[in-house]
This record gives structure tokens, sequence and C-alpha cells, in this order.
């Protein structure tokens, strides 16, 4: 049997890291798809895991060959899911997680109905602005620039089949459980 699909998406500093790392330690069956992106890597953050960091021409060159099941522009960096990695996934039974953006999870759902979005909102936009400033990862520009995306986000977010609000960890990580745990 196929593999399920699950794509997440939020706005930047809302949660979606945190929680999916705690959701695949707790659902190791499952997999998270690592994207390709141009984006320079956080501190911390390793080639091969996080992401698979490229070069813009690399990423051209990509998309060109029609390597992506989907790709975005966001806040001034590319970012791309490899086709060949989910389908492999899925065909091997495995569920899969995209964590990408509103416009790729729009891409993948009107190529693959069956597949279940869900978006993270944050309790309100005072506490998205502090937990991205709180994360210390981005300079000025670039937490003014996400921020000025979140409401375009939030509204893209009303056609998600799930919305889930990232206030207490906890409660948010059983709503997420849940979604799964419905076959
Ligand atoms: P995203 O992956 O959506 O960009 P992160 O997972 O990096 O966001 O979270 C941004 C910051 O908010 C991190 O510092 C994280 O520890 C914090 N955070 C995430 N969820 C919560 C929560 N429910 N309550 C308080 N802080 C949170
Ligand atoms: P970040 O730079 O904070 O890691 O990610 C910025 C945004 O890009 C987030 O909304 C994240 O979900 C999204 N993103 C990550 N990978 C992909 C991808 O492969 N495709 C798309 N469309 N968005 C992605």
């Amino acid at each position: 049997m196929q593999g399920r699909l699950f794509i997440i998406s939020g706005c930047s500093g809302v949660g979606k890291g945190t929680l999916l790392k705690l959701f695949l330690e707790k659902n190791p069956a499952v997999k998270l798809s690592i994207s390709a992106t141009t984006r320079t890597p956080r501190p911390g953050e390793t080639d091969g895991v996080n992401y698979f960091f490229i070069s813009r021409e690399e990423f051209k060159k990509a998309v060109e060959n029609d390597e992506f099941l989907e790709w975005a522009e966001f806040s001034g960096n590319f970012y791309g899911t490899k086709k060949s990695f989910v389908e492999k996934t899925l065909a091997k039974g495995i569920d899969l997680i995209l964590e990408i953006d509103v416009q790729g999870a729009n891409q993948v759902k009107s190529k693959m109905p069956d597949a279940k979005t869900i978006f993270i909102m944050p309790p309100n936009v005072k506490v998205l602005e502090e937990r991205l400033r709180g994360r210390h990862t981005e300079d000025e520009e670039t937490i003014l620039k996400r921020l000025k995306e979140a409401a375009r986000e939030i509204e893209a977010g009303n056609n998600f089949d799930y919305k889930i609000v990232n206030d207490k960890l906890e409660s948010a990580l059983n709503t997420l459980q849940q979604i799964f745990d419905r076959k």
C-alpha cells in the first residue's frame, strides 16, 4: 500500500520545526522530506540533514530538468521538493511529511489531492514576532521580510484541510498526532 502524504505549512517562527522534531521522535516510522534550498545554512544546520544547500545555478538546472514536485521562492530564496524522493518513499508504503510554504503546498495538493494539508497558526502575531526574534537565527532585515509574509500565509492557510494553533506545544503536538492517527 502507498504511504500517506502530509503537508505542513505555517509562518516562519510559528514552531513547525519544533513540533515536527517532537512528532518524529514519537513516530519514527514517519519520514520528513529534505528539501533543496539556495539559502545559506544557519549555525547548527547540516547539508543533507536539514536541507540540501545548493547554488542558484544548481537549483535552476533542477527546475529545467523537471526534478521538483514543487518549488517556490520564499523571502528571496528558492526552496524545492525532489519528485523522485517523494515517489520512492510513498511507493515503499512509508508515510511522508513535507514541511513547505503555502505556495508549494497548493502546488502539491493540486497534483496529489489525497495529500492532507495542515496549517500551523500562531496564537497571535505578537507571539509570532517574539518567537521569530527569540530564535536569534535571522538578522533584522530577514525577520521583517518574514513577518511581512505572515498575513498572506495565514490567509492562504484558510484552504488547508486542518489548522492547528501552536499555543501550548504539548496540546499542538496532541492535535497533530490525532490527525495522523485518523486512517
Ligand atoms: P519554524 O520552524 O516554524 O520557523 P521554530 O520551530 O524554529 O519555527 O520555532 C521558533 C521559535 O519558537 C523557537 O525558538 C522555538 O523554540 C519556539 N517555539 C516553538 N513552539 C513554541 C510554543 N508552543 N511555545 C513557545 N515557544 C515555541
Ligand atoms: P526556512 O528558511 O525558515 O528554513 O524556511 C522558510 C520557508 O520555506 C518555510 O515556510 C518552509 O516551510 C519553506 N520550505 C522549506 N522547504 C521547502 C520546499 O521544499 N518547498 C517550498 N515550497 N517551501 C519550502
